[in-house]
């Protein structure tokens, strides 16, 4: 088995771990490894937005993990889609660039976390932005995450702000400035048209540097331990066995699906767990896998009354080649944008001091999100909870380290979840319902009329409810005794390894979730540095 030494080994070249390398590495006295199980980002599809279907279901840019059969959904296996090669899940996700709400990070420090209030994290979000519209008192300039407008507008998105308006929700022309609630277009992680992946951003450059190595088609199998000292990490790249070294920390960035499931193979996690797949324990540390949460979509679909849609663009040769022209000539058009233009953060529940549903707005409709388009004019409101109480795992099902891990998100399993459900499909409807937005539907094709109580909606929700896609939190920062990391996201009773991405969120940010991922990790590179400078 070959052996090489670096002062950093890094786990995971997605959202987070694409920062990381650069930030490390842009000090030239530490060598950085970087290890990624997929492939380079070299498919067309990746970098033009609209190629977010054609990634949705691909056999080797994503890993398309099933949870298990989950009794909330009754009983469904959901698909979990999750990035694979450069990039990771920046490199296949629906662009849309959403902080939060400062009330979520607030949270986090109060619950044990100093250093994560809001005010703490902004200069993080700051520094990583290249926002189109410039340095302000919200947004960055110069940062390596470009952000942009969506260039025009779409009938159908006015008619859903005019109609939302009528409902007392104001218009936003920025859910990442001084309030999140409100209905807009969201702004995009993309470039003049291309998407701005972390690859994109973060590793374009400094993939040139020699004291920073990337090494793709690498599973990472066990992180090696000296005691209770994290020393390496042991890799299978096609064909070989092998290990490497790290002088200074082992740094999981593999995403809160397989962080967790790393740290158990490698005897950190629940002792029964380890003991039933028998795994020596080097750390107890019952939290690791626990505390999954998730935003569920409910997709509600609606034909569409005039052929105006993507749908129709799509089903049109002559309509596709004018797409085609206007991605090629003005970087616009819907080849520019993901899927979703824009959406609205409003409450539902009479309780909720801050938004606490959130809306995707596509100008298209298919039977699941990133598949073929339906052959009639459609659209979607897609609606979330932001903040689930609802709580899964991820558990190893076995010690092969390629076999994917167990992951039961437990969706709609309380009330609070349910009647935030219930509520936010019956918001979509009172959109649908008002003027100008009524004049554009000819019927709702999902839930359908036929559901109207309570207990019809929500089953409707657990028989079409869907991930949109924020696994996070299974490898929780806290200071009790389920936490997984600490504030500093050093995994908890061992030296020299961290833990940093999605998994680390105590609670859900009320959002999507990549430019929260980025700002962790911009945050985490900072912590780092400095404990090398105080060593
Ligand atoms: C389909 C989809 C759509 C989304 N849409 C949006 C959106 O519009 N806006 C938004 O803000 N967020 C969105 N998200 C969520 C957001 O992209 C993720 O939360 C974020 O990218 C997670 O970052 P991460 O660094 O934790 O994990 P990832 O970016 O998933 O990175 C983990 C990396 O680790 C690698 N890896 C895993 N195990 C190993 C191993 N054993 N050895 C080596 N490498 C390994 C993986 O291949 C991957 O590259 C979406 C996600 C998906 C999947």
């Amino acid at each position: 088995m070959g052996t090489s030494i670096y002062d950093y080994i890094i786990v995971g070249a997605g959202s987070a771990g694409c920062v990381l390398a650069n930030r490390l590495s842009a000090n030239r006295r530490n060598s950085v490894l970087l290890l990624e199980a997929g492939p380079r980002d070299d498919y067309l599809w990746i970098h033009i937005p609209i190629g977010y279907g054609k990634t949705m279901f691909h056999p080797v840019y994503n890993w398309g993990f099933y949870t298990e059969p989950d009794p909330g959904m009754n009983g469904r296996k959901i698909y979990w889609p999750a990035g694979r090669g450069l990039g990771g899940s920046s490199s296949i996700n629906g662009l849309i660039f959403i902080r939060g709400q400062r009330e979520d990070y607030d949270a986090w420090r109060d619950a044990g976390n100093p250093g994560w209030g809001y005010r703490d994290v902004f200069p993080y979000f700051i520094q990583s932005e290249n926002n189109q519209r410039g340095a302000s008192d919200y947004h960055g300039a110069g940062g390596p995450l470009s952000v942009s407008d969506i260039a025009g507008k779409h009938e159908l998105m006015e008619a859903f702000i005019e109609a939302a308006g009528k409902l007392g929700v104001p218009r936003n022309h920025d859910f990442n400035g001084e309030s999140q609630e409100g209905v807009g277009y969201f702004q995009l992680t993309t470039a003049k048209g291309w998407r701005c992946s972390t690859a994109t951003g973060y590793l374009r450059d400094a993939i040139k540097r020699d004291n920073l190595g990337i090494q793709t088609l690498a599973d990472a199998t066990k992180i090696v331990f000296e005691g209770t000292r994290a020393t390496g990490v042991r890799y299978r790249v096609p064909g070989k066995e092998l290990e490497a070294r790290a002088g200074k920390s082992v740094i999981l960035c593999a995403g809160a699906l397989q962080s967790p499931k790393l740290l158990q193979l490698s005897g950190v996690g629940p002792a029964p767990l380890l003991a039933e797949h028998g795994i020596p324990v080097v750390r107890e540390l019952p939290g690791v896998g626990e505390n999954l949460q998730d935003h569920l979509q409910l997709r509600v679909l609606f034909k569409c009354s005039k052929p105006i849609t993507t749908n129709d663009d799509l089903a049109s040769v002559w309509r596709s080649a004018k797409m085609g022209m206007e991605w090629l000539f003005r970087r616009s058009g819907p080849l520019a944008i993901g899927i979703n233009q824009g959406g609205l953060f409003t409450r539902v529940l009479p309780e909720s001091k801050t938004p606490d549903i959130q809306f995707h707005f596509a100008t298209l409709s298919a039977e699941l999100a990133g598949a073929k388009p339906h052959p009639w004019p459609g659209f979607t409101m897609s609606v979330c909870q932001l903040r689930p109480s609802s709580r899964g795992r991820v558990t190893i099902t076995s010690a092969d380290p390629l076999q994917a891990p167990a992951m039961q998100p437990n969706y709609l399993s309380t009330d609070l979840d349910r009647r935030t459900a219930i509520a936010s499909v019956r918001f979509a409807r009172r959109i649908a319902e008002t003027a100008p937005m009524r004049d554009y539907v000819t019927e709702e094709y999902r839930p359908g009329n036929a559901a109207q109580s309570d207990d019809e909606i929500l089953e409707f929700a657990r028989n079409y409810g869907a991930t949109i896609f924020h696994p996070t939190g299974t490898c929780r920062m806290g200071r009790d005794a389920m936490s997984v990391v600490d504030h500093r996201l050093r995994v908890r009773g061992v030296e020299g390894l961290r833990v940093v991405d999605a998994s680390i969120m105590p609670t859900l940010v009320s959002g999507n979730t990549n430019a929260p991922v980025i700002m962790i990790a911009e945050k985490a590179a900072a912590m780092i540095l400095e404990d090398a400078a105080q060593a």
